[in-house]
This record gives structure tokens, C-alpha cells and sequence, in this order.
């Protein structure tokens, strides 16, 4: 019998036996040029911005995101759920109102509307594995203030179509980029949509400061009202003076240190991006016509990331035991939604919010008197999410891997589909 034929799940000789290189994108990029810029705040003993407010390196950061943006402004913050809050409380979201996220996102997008006092809408994804514009308008109720739809994974949201939507029922659009960083739509970049995009440099993310993220935004009360949230003493910082009533802030702020960071990563983003399109295309192309495996296609597939290469399977059994072999021939791979393993990404497993929970004993935000008491959230509430993300697996690229890396890849997932499909 041909050993290369057995799957190796079944005790086959695996595709891949080397150690596969790190998944992780930005901080597997941090070099000399990191470290000394780092190293160069430390010397200078200024870790606060405002200290020297000309030479900061949190406001080259921004002059950075303004750029790529295309926005009038940008706000360095201390990580992504922080520019969430800040894009949430700019728009003038707070108690009573509604804002509509999808059900496939990191926790975190839910948890920023619950601190500013709103009320997530569970919206349902659709094959783009990003939030479905007409589920979103199905959703929309008196109270409903502002969609916020997330490019996840590096892929874009259908930002035609949601616009469309926010334009028609005059609602803010708040984008959640924190996982698409340089990616864009139709020719233009993600996060310069909305009122506001909220971006992450998290570890996990693209481009990554440790912890950190930016807003971006062309209104300047937004801005504003933003700069106040992330600092309980904007109001007195600032020699702009303001046009917004000051209101309590919190110290929502980036250090120097991740400033700094974050702008040697930046200057790695347009490589890194290239890089991890390449692969995902060599890929892609490698995995035509497998019978029973559809790659999934972002609305935008030119300004799509590159960083993921989802797969969607018949049923979630076969996701399940594709992904399981996969694994065991040496690549990484996962699949989306298993009902063992409590994903922060999926909705059914956000515990306080589909528990209601809060805080303190005060019930809040849940039981304020402008929200609808009768609001109530289940896991079972978004069953084609569950249905989509359980059918699917998903391939993640970095510029760690070499093209015979990405060659491994299409060998495995053909030995597998070959055995299993
Ligand atoms: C990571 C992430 C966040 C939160 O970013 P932090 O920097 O960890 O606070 C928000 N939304 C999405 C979609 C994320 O992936």
C-alpha cells in the first residue's frame, strides 16, 4: 500500500513533519528597528505624550493612520475595545440606544456597547462570513442608533450595501477594524467608512504595539467627544479649546513605548499585507475544483487582507474531522464553530451577554428605563451563523511562511479532501 495515500490521522506518513512556522503576524516582524525605537523613548525618560507633544511618537502614529485613511483625524488609544468606546460615546451612543453588530466577532465589539450604555443587536453573517446588510435591516427599531460592522479575519464587509442601509434608516456607522488593518474596499481602505473605524494593535492583530489601537474620523465633534472619553483631562490638555461640552473622560491613553512601536510596525504594513497575499493567492489558486470544498470569496477580494483562506464544508461533522486531519498531516488549521470549545468569537458563547449580566447588583445597562425591557438574546438566536461557521475551516497566513509552506498547504488539504470529500 502507498503510505502517502494513508491519511496520517490514520497512522499515514504526514504531509508536512517540520516545526510550522509562527501564525502570529506583527510581532514575529519586530526587529532592531523596533527595539531601538523603543529603546529611544526609554532614553529619553518622555513616556507621556503630552510631555513634548511635537516630537510624540503617538501622534506621528496618528499622522500615520490619517494618511492611510484618508481621514481629517485619528486618536492613538490603549487598545482596540478602547477605540471602540471612544468611536461609541463620539457618535453620542449611550443609554437606550441600540447598536447592531454581528454574531461572528470578538466579544469585545459587544462588551464596547454594554460599557457605553447600549444595547447590542445580534445581527446574523452571511457567506461573506461578515455581518449580513439585510439581516441588519431587519433588525432596526425606533431605539436603533448605529451599526457597527467588522471586517473580520481581513475581510471586508459589504460596505456598499451597509452604508446603503445606515443612509436610508439615518444611523451612524461605526466600523470594527481591529482585525483588518490596511485592508480596503473597493479601492478604499477599511475604517474610513464610517463616522468612526476603531482599529486594534493587539498582539493577535496585523501590526501590534502589545496593546494599542486608533480611531479615525472626519467629524469633528466625533473627534472631540472621543479625545474627551479618552482622557478624564482633555478638556484642560488641549489648547484647541472646545466646542463640546466637557463630560467625564477616562484615561483611555497610549504610552510612548507602544506609540513608538507601532510605528516601526506600520512601516511593515504594506509588506506584511503583500506578503500575506501572496501566499493566500498561491494557495487559493492550488485549490481549484475540489469537489465538495467551496473557498469562501470576500465581497472584495482585491482589498481583502490576506491573512485567512476560509473553506466551507457540507456539514460541520466534516468541517470537524477535515480540520482534525489536516492538523494531524502537519498543518494548522481550525475549524470555526465546535460546540466543545467556548470561542469568544461566536456569539453563543458571550456569556453576559446572552445572561444579561452587569457590573454591580444595579442590573444596568439592561434594566434602564429607555432600553426594551423585553430584549432578549439566546444562543440558538443566529442559527445560519452557527450553520456557516460551523461548516467552515480556516487557513491563516503570515509572512513567517515560505511559498513551500503555502505548497504544503495545498498538499494537505488535497491529500485530506481526496480521502474524506
Ligand atoms: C481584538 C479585537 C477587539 C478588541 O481589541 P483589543 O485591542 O484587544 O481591546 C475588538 N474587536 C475585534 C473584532 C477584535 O478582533
Amino acid at each position: 500500500m502507498d503510505t502517502n495515500s494513508v491519511l496520517a490521522i490514520e497512522g499515514g506518513v504526514p504531509v508536512n513533519q517540520e516545526p510550522w512556522p509562527s501564525t502570529m503576524i506583527g510581532p514575529e516582524a519586530i526587529g532592531d528597528e523596533e527595539i531601538a525605537a523603543v529603546t529611544a523613548v526609554l532614553r529619553s525618560k518622555k513616556l507621556f505624550r503630552f510631555l513634548d507633544a511635537e516630537h510624540s511618537r503617538c501622534a506621528a502614529l496618528e499622522r500615520h493612520f490619517r494618511e492611510m485613511t484618508g481621514s481629517k483625524h485619528a486618536l492613538a488609544v490603549g487598545g482596540g475595545t478602547s477605540a471602540l468606546i471612544c468611536g461609541l460615546t463620539g457618535t453620542g451612543v449611550g443609554d437606550g440606544d441600540e447598536v447592531i453588530i454581528p454574531a461572528y466577532t470578538y466579544i469585545a465589539t459587544a462588551a464596547a456597547v454594554l460599557i457605553c450604555g447600549g444595547l447590542p443587536v445580534i445581527a446574523e453573517i452571511d457567506e461573506s462570513l461578515c455581518i449580513d446588510p439585510q439581516a441588519v435591516e431587519a433588525l432596526i427599531t425606533p431605539r436603533t442608533k448605529a451599526i457597527m460592522p467588522v471586517h473580520m479575519r481581513g475581510y471586508n464587509c459589504d460596505m456598499d450595501a451597509i452604508m446603503g442601509v445606515a443612509a436610508r434608516h439615518n444611523l451612524v456607522v461605526i466600523e470594527d477594524t481591529a482585525q483588518a488593518c490596511g485592508g480596503s474596499y473597493r479601492g478604499r481602505r477599511l475604517g474610513s467608512f464610517g463616522k468612526a473605524g476603531c482599529f486594534s494593535l493587539q498582539q493577535y492583530k496585523i501590526i501590534t504595539a502589545g496593546e494599542g489601537g486608533v480611531i479615525v474620523t472626519n467629524d469633528d465633534e466625533v473627534f472631540e467627544r472621543a479625545a474627551l472619553r479618552h482622557d478624564s483631562a482633555m478638556c484642560f490638555w488641549s489648547s484647541a479649546g472646545h466646542t463640546v461640552r466637557p463630560f467625564a473622560g477616562e484615561n483611555l491613553r497610549m504610552d510612548e513605548m507602544s506609540g513608538a512601536l507601532a510605528c516601526v510596525q506600520f512601516s511593515r504594513l504594506d509588506g506584511i499585507l503583500a506578503r500575506c497575499r501572496a501566499l493566500r493567492n498561491r494557495v487559493q489558486e492550488g485549490l481549484c475544483g475540489i469537489p465538495g470544498l467551496r473557498i469562501h470569496t470576500p465581497n472584495d477580494p482585491a482589498g481583502d487582507c490576506g491573512i485567512s483562506l476560509a473553506m466551507f464544508l457540507p456539514t460541520a461533522d466534516s468541517a470537524k474531522q477535515f480540520a482534525q486531519a489536516l492538523n494531524a498531516e502537519g498543518i494548522p488549521c481550525g475549524s470555526l464553530y465546535d460546540k466543545g470549545i467556548p470561542d469568544r468569537h461566536i456569539y453563543c458563547h458571550w456569556e453576559y451577554v446572552m445572561e444579561k449580566q452587569s457590573a454591580d447588583s444595579s442590573g444596568w445597562p439592561w434594566n434602564s428605563p429607555l432600553h426594551d425591557a423585553g430584549r432578549s438574546y439566546s444562543p440558538e438566536m443566529c442559527p445560519r451563523t452557527l450553520d456557516l461557521l460551523g461548516r467552515t475551516i480556516m487557513l491563516s497566513f503570515s509572512q513567517t511562511y515560505e511559498d513551500r509552506h503555502a505548497d504544503l498547504m495545498i498538499a494537505g488539504v488535497r491529500k485530506v479532501a481526496g480521502k474524506l470529500l
